[in-house]
């Protein structure tokens, strides 16, 4: 036996022998620092995860999330003119005859940082086609736009099409079910940075899953979705609403909810100096 070994065993021997006892947590304080300085590798003293109870059913809302549309209520949004009409526990942009114009649905509450669930379905039968064809969209901060489209069997430039980063970033594949079938978003926003100055720190990053399929992995973001230009940042605040984009195309949306995140949740690059 090795005396790292013995040293191993004896900790864990001083572990398992405290384990009954109210006053010791499981753990080690004999252990490396982490890089960062503050914990150890197992540290003893390093608080818990808060619990968040998962949903019953999978896409349903974890007991910590703001839930922005419930199928019932449209309470969480400012539409732009009018309200998108609910029907079947969905909501459903309404046509631009109707509504008298462009009509985006505004949240009311601002984010940064934050997790995205959302289903939505593409109009059945789908009618137009490309960018006409079962278009709206995730805006972050009013920005950043995640595209919704239909995307199945609809030909159309890839940086436009279902999953993609909208005039930068196509989706890693094609991930989109038939018009008329519901389909999920699951994605992590990260806000840009900005100086004091306005420069730009760090870009917006974006995670994405399609129906369960990756199809952005923590893509960094080129700036303020633009049509026909290049994307670039312009300074903003560090939370702002989120939007749902009107294009004219009958989409329909349920089950809508957020998770703010913290800093600690930020993806964190290890430092130059880390061995
Ligand atoms: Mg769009």
């Amino acid at each position: 036996m090795t005396l790292r070994t013995m040293v191993v065993l004896g900790a864990t021997l001083i572990t398992l022998s405290t384990a009954g006892s109210a006053q010791e947590k499981p753990g080690f304080r004999d252990t490396p620092m982490l890089p960062g300085g503050q914990w150890r590798v197992h540290d003893a003293d390093r608080p818990a995860p808060v619990v968040v109870t998962p949903a019953k059913q999978p896409g349903g809302a974890p007991s910590d999330a703001v839930v922005l549309f419930d199928g019932r209520s449209l309470d969480a949004w400012t539409p732009q003119r009018s309200a998108w009409p609910i029907k079947d526990g969905a909501m459903t942009v309404p046509s631009r005859a109707s509504a008298g114009g462009e009509n985006a649905l505004v949240s009311k509450q601002s984010f940064g940082d934050v997790q995205l669930h959302l289903e939505f379905r593409s109009p059945n039968p789908p009618t137009k086609t490309s960018q006409d064809r079962g278009n709206s969209g995730i805006w972050f901060m009013q920005r950043y736009e995640v595209q919704i489209l239909d995307g199945y069997r609809n030909p159309t430039y890839a940086d436009g099409t279902v999953g993609a980063v909208y005039g930068f970033k196509p989706p890693l594949v094609n991930a989109a079910r038939a018009p008329g079938e519901w389909q999920s978003y699951d994605i992590v926003f990260e806000r840009p940075r900005f100086a004091a100055d306005g420069s730009l720190v760090r870009p917006a990053y974006v995670t994405a899953f399609l129906n369960g399929v990756v199809v952005q992995n923590h893509q960094a973001m080129l700036g303020t979705t633009a049509w026909r230009q290049v994307a670039k940042y312009t300074a903003h605040g560090d939370a702002l609403p989120i939007q749902l984009q009107d294009h004219d195309s009958p989409v329909s949306f349920r089950n809508i909810w957020v998770r703010p995140l913290p800093e600690a949740a930020i993806a964190q690059d290890l430092k130059e100096n880390v061995k």
